[in-house]
């Protein structure tokens, strides 16, 4: 495909005027053709109103109609793997078999929301009879489901370009509840971006949609991305970077004068702990899963394990053995140059806090965008005494806490901020300590984990990818899985409304034969 490094301002494409930059191979340095336009206020405006124009048709669309076009956007990717996998790699460094694996979840994700949508139940829809007799009031007819806000903004992830950027899970679950999608590309891997938008763009041609439900936008997030989020015509947006650029996004969605959500995944340390009966009796393993974890994709996942604790006799030579195996992982080219200087910046700070030792560091040559694997080590006290020691170090790097005692380790876990995930390793004698973690845990994660590692987020439906703040910005739903869905929708309730006039998921006869709540029982 001839790349054209414009933007997709529903089917016509931008025409720039807001300066331009070039992705650049993180491997060679080199810079790759190319140039991508950045667009300016005039296509924010446009964008905008064409999604508004979109909304109005795609809203009433039936689940079905969106299941297919849902389909026909992972059939086009499929369609365009080669091309998006040549890309893919030479943007990001990523090795070819993570490319293909990363279009696969992609494309199951947007055939996970099809299905959903075509079993139609996840509206909940709830009916309530009326009773005209009731005293000492007559009770009305009460009918509400899950209705699509309006057009959303998504924000491409740097570190998931296909599964969490243009067609990944956000634009996803938007598309399937029903609203309309501009997309802020990334400027990391805007070729990448093209190829997927233009997959897009001829799944909306076949599909008969609207050209308004989706567009996407190359430009700065600080000028083109805050004026999306101000606009009166979006309805909430959908973002995944860090936590700066998360907080600002909150902060302008709730400075407007109508404030809307912001569903923000920013930065997390996914504590494990190792409780002394796990470390005595199989402590080499964890080491070996627990290095594998963190240096997985170069440590750039945001379910990086960046703190372990552990418990119990044997613990300095568990810390050996796990500086040991990651002194041996070979270093890598991080996502972009930002990413790598903003991971020595976070390793420089935290090597020269008081009471932090090096365990292990994988030298990287100076200015390079590699990013090597290191182990820092810390006592309980020290850990507890400086917040700061659980700030993320977006990379292969984690902090190691050694805990004296139970109490220590309950210090510890009670200290943390908001996490995508908790993960504990514990034996059957380790239960009755588990209990009182686990229940502080609870309330820090997202996603607890027993006996395993937090990098691999199933996509299904029981999955939860979110957490309390600063985790995400609002704990209360995930942004990997179905129920992602409800993130862009409100409810909405009809009352005293005629058969004919309601949705078919509120009508007597119950025409799409989905699961719903009628007078209090799931029928
Ligand atoms: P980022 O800086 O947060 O940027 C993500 C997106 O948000 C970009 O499109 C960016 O636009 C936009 N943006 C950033 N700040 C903004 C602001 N103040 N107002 C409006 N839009 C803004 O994330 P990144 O580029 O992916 O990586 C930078 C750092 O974020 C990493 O080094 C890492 O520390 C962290 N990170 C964490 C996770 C995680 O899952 N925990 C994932 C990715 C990154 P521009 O491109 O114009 O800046």
């Amino acid at each position: 495909m001839d790349l054209q490094g414009t933007s997709f301002i529903g089917a016509g494409r931008g025409s720039g005027g807001a300066g331009e930059s070039r992705a650049v191979n993180p491997v060679s340095g080199e810079e790759m053709e190319p140039a991508y336009l950045a667009e300016g206020e005039e296509s924010v405006e446009a964008v905008c109103s064409l999604a508004a124009a979109a909304f109005v048709d795609f809203r009433e669309r039936s689940g079905v109609e969106k299941a297919g076009f849902l389909r026909a956007i992972a059939d086009e990717v499929d369609a365009l793997e080669e091309e998006i996998v040549s890309r893919m790699t030479r943007e990001t460094g990523l090795p070819e078999g993570r490319c293909r694996m990363e279009k696969g979840r992609t494309c199951g994700q947007l055939r996970l929301f099809a299905s959903l949508l075509e079993e139609g139940s996840w509206v909940d829809a709830r009916i309530d009879h009326a009773d005209p007799d009731r005293a000492p009031v007559a009770k009305p007819d009460c009918r509400s489901m899950w209705r699509p806000m309006g057009p959303v903004v998504v924000f491409c992830a740097s570190n998931f370009p296909l599964a969490y950027s243009v067609a990944g899970g956000d634009t996803a679950s938007a598309l399937a509840s029903g609203c309309p999608v501009i997309v802020k590309a990334h400027g990391s891997h805007p070729g990448t971006a093209e190829i997927v938008a233009t997959a897009v763009r001829i799944a909306v041609e076949k599909c008969g949609m609207h050209e308004g439900v989706f567009s996407m936008l190359y430009g700065s997030g600080r000028t083109i991305g805050q004026s999306l989020v101000r606009h009166s015509v979006v309805r909430a947006v959908g973002f995944t970077g860090s936590r700066n650029g998360g907080r600002a996004l909150m902060d302008a969605a709730a400075a407007r004068p109508e404030p809307i959500p912001v569903w923000a995944e920013m930065s997390a340390i996914n504590p494990v702990f190792v409780l002394p009966g796990a470390l005595r009796e199989r402590g080499d393993a964890i080491a070996e899963g627990f290095v594998g974890s963190l240096t997985l994709g170069v440590g750039q996942f945001c379910t990086n394990p960046g703190l372990l604790i552990a418990g119990g006799e044997g613990r300095s030579q568990f810390a050996e053995r796990i500086a040991s195996l990651a002194g041996e992982a070979a270093p890598a080219a991080m996502l972009h140059k930002g990413i790598a200087e903003a991971y020595q910046d976070a390793l420089k700070a935290m090597m020269t806090k008081e009471g932090v030792e090096t365990l292990a560091q994988v030298p990287v040559e100076d200015g390079s965008s590699q990013g090597g694997a290191v182990v820092l080590g810390a006592d309980t006290a020290g850990f507890l005494s400086d917040q700061s020691m659980a700030e993320e170090m977006f990379g292969p790097a984690t902090l190691m806490v050694s805990a004296d005692d139970e109490a220590a380790m309950l210090e510890v876990a009670e200290s943390l901020e908001g996490q995508l995930t908790a993960t504990v390793h514990a034996t059957e004698e380790d239960l009755e300590m588990f209990g009182k973690l686990i229940a502080v845990l609870e309330r820090k994660a997202g996603r607890l984990v027993y006996n395993g590692f937090p990098t691999g987020v199933e996509v299904c439906h029981g999955m939860v990818h979110g957490g309390p703040s600063p985790a995400t910005s609002d704990g209360r739903s995930t942004s990997v899985g179905p129920r992602a869905i409800t993130r862009f929708t409100r409810l909405v309730c009809w009352q005293d409304f005629p058969d004919s006039l309601l949705p078919p998921e509120l009508q007597e006869e119950n025409p799409l034969k989905i699961s719903r709540i009628v007078d209090g029982k799931r029928t």
